[in-house]
């Protein structure tokens, strides 16, 4: 049967090249036997290790189109990979192809309308980068590694969203190259159901190779940075849900638990002194915390983990909305905490509200719009030996945080897959929607490797 298997898979990667030859690619493909292949292979998380039959990795549009054609009529598995952060490992395969758009990194600022365009392979960090010294932000996530795309695809969540809405919220429009080989254009006004659906539907429509978004003022950061013993979380978290309910969408508040200490983090976006008066409060939540506050630029606030969430280390997580910090979820969380794994997993929660949820449900594909937080369980390892223990606390925790959690979920940061998941995230009628969307735009589903919808037969 393996031979059967492997025999098989020899003539999907010899049809693959043949494929790829023909299309007449000027970008290198990369196989095997290239001695930068183990480089390329390599995506964020340590724990997905997988070996594809070849990597390209396009200059422009035309090689995108080019290499998916080359997919589709070799019928090889094809992985799309932006910033390669997907924690099941969806942007790559085995056996298959990898769409690597790490080179289409380009970005257009237009100062006068308010907008840049930026790359199908950019990082979070370039995004940042182009805008923040314009005195200008683009709500995303808080890594400066993460890729543009993939995160604005499930729809973007960070330290602006409370402000200015989920990433999502500024798009504009997109280019898209479809499972026929079609580059488009898709906006409100143009496709606009195929907008709606790439606005949290995940990678299920096709390769973006291009994303416009409104920019917008980014106004003085106040950031506040306390941690407290973690013998006193259970007081701090109360005093801490109170005071953060009551704050206006200038403020975000994080907070982090670990077996250690919980690091709270309170970011205010607007005026510098306001924001400092309001911010104060929250070193003063519980008996022993440390930390101040600061003005701190909104570039370091959005470096300021990436070595914690470094390439290669390994990870896990599974994530939810909660309408409030109740006292049962502060239970469970604590419960959670003491049993961790390793000193680097954690629990950590992001306030949202504001202007995520000035937008319809219904709008978008993303769901869950009605949160007021959102958690992530997290399990954070280095060694291969810690897998199975630290998945398995990945998942007690997630199911049970999940157990007081709101309808609705965050497709980007689920590492486990499959119908229940996505069923989960979208709920049924929307997940209707989306299958209907993909049955038109995908039908063979060429793009399967992504918290996938199956296109309504
Ligand atoms: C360290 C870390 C920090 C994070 N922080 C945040 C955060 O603050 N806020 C937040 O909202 N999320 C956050 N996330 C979750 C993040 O949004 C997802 O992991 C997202 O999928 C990463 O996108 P990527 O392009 O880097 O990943 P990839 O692995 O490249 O892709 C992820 C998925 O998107 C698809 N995809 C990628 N690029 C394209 C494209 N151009 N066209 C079509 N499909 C594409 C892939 O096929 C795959 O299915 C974080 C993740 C990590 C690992």
């Amino acid at each position: 049967m393996l031979e059967v298997v492997l025999a098989g898979r020899y003539a999907m990667s010899n049809l693959l090249l043949r494929e790829l030859s023909l299309a007449g690619h000027r970008c290198p493909i990369i196989t095997p036997d290239h001695q930068d292949y183990d480089r390329y292979r390599k995506v964020w998380n340590g724990v997905v290790d997988r070996r594809p039959a070849a990597i390209v990795r396009p200059q422009n549009v035309e090689d995108v189109r080019k290499a998916v054609h080359a997919a589709a009529a070799s019928g090889a598995l094809l992985a799309v990979r932006g910033g390669g952060h997907s924690f099941p490992g969806f942007s790559t395969c085995d056996g298959g192809l990898v769409l690597d758009l790490s080179e289409l990194a380009g970005i257009a600022m237009d100062r006068d309308a308010h907008t840049i365009e930026v790359g199908g392979g950019a990082l979070l960090g370039h995004l940042d980068r182009a805008t923040v010294p314009e005195g200008y932000v683009v709500p995303a996530g808080v890594i400066s590694h993460t890729g543009v795309a993939g995160l604005t695809l499930g729809g973007g969540m960070g330290w602006a969203s409370r402000r200015y809405g989920l990433t999502i919220d500024s798009l504009l429009g997109a280019e898209i190259v479809t499972a026929a080989g079609d580059i488009v254009w898709v906006s409100e006004t143009s496709d606009p159901e195929l907008f709606w659906g790439i606005r949290g539907g995940g990678g299920n429509f096709g390769v973006l190779t291009r994303f416009r978004f409104r920019m917008h003022e980014l106004g003085s950061i106040v950031v506040g940075q306390w941690s407290y013993p973690a013998a006193n979380t259970r007081q701090a978290l109360q005093a801490l849900r109170d005071l953060a309910g009551r704050q206006p969408r200038d403020f975000t508040l994080n907070f982090t638990a670990t077996t250690t200490a919980l690091s709270v983090t309170a970011v205010w976006s607007g005026d510098a002194a306001l924001g400092r008066l309001v911010l104060s409060p929250f070193g003063a939540l519980a008996d022993g915390g440390i930390g101040g506050v600061d003005t701190l630029s909104y570039l370091s606030l959005q470096s300021r983990n990436d070595e914690h969430f470094a390439w290669s280390r390994r990870y896990y997580c599974k994530g939810g909305f909660w309408s409030e910090v109740t006292d049962k979820a502060i239970d469970a969380l604590l419960r959670s905490i003491a049993d961790a794994p390793t000193p680097d997993s954690e629990i950590s929660v992001l306030q949202l509200g504001g202007a995520v949820a000035d937008v319809a449900d219904d709008a978008t594909a993303y769901t869950g719009r009605e949160a007021s937080y959102y958690w992530l369980a997290e399990p954070v390892w280095d060694d291969v030996a810690d897998d199975e223990r630290c998945t398995t606390w990945g998942r007690i925790t997630g199911k049970s945080l999940s157990e007081l959690s709101i309808a609705g979920n965050y497709v980007n940061e689920q590492a486990d897959a499959g119908t229940v998941v996505v069923l989960d995230a979208y709920g049924p009628e929307k997940y209707r929607r989306l299958a209907r969307l993909k049955a038109r735009v995908d039908p063979h589903n060429l793009f399967r490797l992504n918290q996938n919808i199956t296109p309504l037969a």
